[in-house]
């Protein structure tokens, strides 16, 4: 629980940006967290694994590292484990050990890089599952009076890519744990992606491992490895237009890919937006989108986040005057 002065933060996030932290310093408790609260500099910074951020700057004031690391099962019923998670747990790392537990919910989560506590941030999700459907609650400590809080599922206001922690309550709660509710019966959902030709590839019969498996090779394939090419995932949300807004651009852009989200409105593929415009493998110094996924930005090297912070706002304004179509970050800009 050592503060440490003039951190170096490259190696804690997937850019693999160059920035320090004024001050930086991890917690492995509640208890602990509370201490290093009463005697922090502020302003803090919670930090998971690092793979939804771009540092822009150094950080003034203190970084603080979640190392909240036990996993407890709370309570069993007939169809049920319930199943409490420290906040500083890699997220992949629980989905082996629910996997390993033949729990079902998380596994076509398999694979996405960072921790528990960051999960219920931005509500992640990937083949056709959000943590959402699985969450019970989290307990959370705020940072200025240092009280315990334990918000339940209706609280966090999930929606896609979204929480309160991202709303109103931004920058004000430090997610210790997380509890999830695991089925005894996994219900598959494969409908989502290549999953079902995966596991024909594969030769195998549906079951959590396979599932889970056919994720990770489908990830592996698709998306750069940050340990090879640094990046923050998806950059972008893909956004939502109103249906007649879809139907006109349809006119225009007969390939345009969206998806109904409700009666009135589309999601579209922020990828084929950004790839169509004629970003897709673009390149300024260590800067770049990468070659094969539009809505992915890496940094090459030495690029720095002003760097592709720069390059995001292009596409953004490129994305408005070619679609008339807002993009909205999906990593934190810090
Ligand atoms: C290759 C790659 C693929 C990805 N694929 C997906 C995907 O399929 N689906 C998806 O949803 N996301 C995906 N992501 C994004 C990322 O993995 C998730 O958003 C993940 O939850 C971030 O976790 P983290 O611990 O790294 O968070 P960090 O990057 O450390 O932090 C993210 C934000 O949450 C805050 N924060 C972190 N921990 C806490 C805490 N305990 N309490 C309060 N605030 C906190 C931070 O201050 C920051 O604002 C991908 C990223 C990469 C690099």
């Amino acid at each position: 629980m050592t503060v440490q002065h003039q951190y170096p933060l490259q190696s804690l996030n997937t850019f693999g940006i160059k920035a320090h932290a004024e001050y930086f310093s991890s917690f492995s408790s509640k208890e602990e967290l509370i201490e290093l609260l009463g005697k922090t500099q502020k302003p803090l910074t919670i930090l998971g694994g690092g793979s939804n951020i771009l540092l822009t700057k150094d950080i003034s004031g203190t970084v603080l590292k979640n190392e909240i690391s036990e996993i407890e099962i709370t309570h069993e019923d007939n169809d049920c484990f319930t199943v409490k998670v420290g906040g500083g747990v890699v997220w992949h790392d629980f989905v082996m050990w629910s996997i390993e537990h033949n729990l079902g919910g998380i596994e076509n989560l398999s694979l996405i890089p960072g921790s528990v506590g960051a999960a219920p941030m931005q509500n992640i999700g990937a083949y056709g599952v959000e943590i959402k459907s699985v969450f019970q609650e989290l307990e959370a400590v705020h940072i200025d009076n240092k009280t315990v809080k334990t918000f339940s599922n209706a609280d966090c206001q999930f929606a896609y890519r979204y929480s309160i922690f991202k709303g109103e309550l931004k920058e004000q709660y430090i997610i210790c744990h997380v509890t999830f509710k695991l089925s005894k019966q996994p219900q598959f959902n494969t409908s989502y992606g290549a999953i079902e030709e995966e596991l024909k590839a594969m030769g195998a019969r549906k079951s959590l491992e396979s599932v889970s498996q056919a994720v990770i090779n489908i990830r592996q394939r698709k998306l750069p490895n940050p340990k090879d090419i640094g990046n923050s995932g998806s950059f972008f949300k893909n956004p939502t237009i109103p249906k007649a807004k879809f139907e006109q651009l349809k006119t225009q852009f007969p390939n345009i890919v969206g998806y109904p989200n409700g009666e009135q409105s589309v999601k579209i593929a922020a990828g084929w937006l950004i790839d169509h415009a004629g970003w897709k493998g673009y390149r300024k110094g260590d800067a770049g989108v990468h070659k094969n996924q539009a809505l992915v930005l890496v940094n090459y090297g030495a690029a720095q986040g002003s760097e592709i912070l720069s390059l995001s706002k292009n596409i953004q304004k490129s994305i408005q005057e070619t679609f008339e179509i807002e993009l909205e970050a999906e990593v934190n800009i810090l």
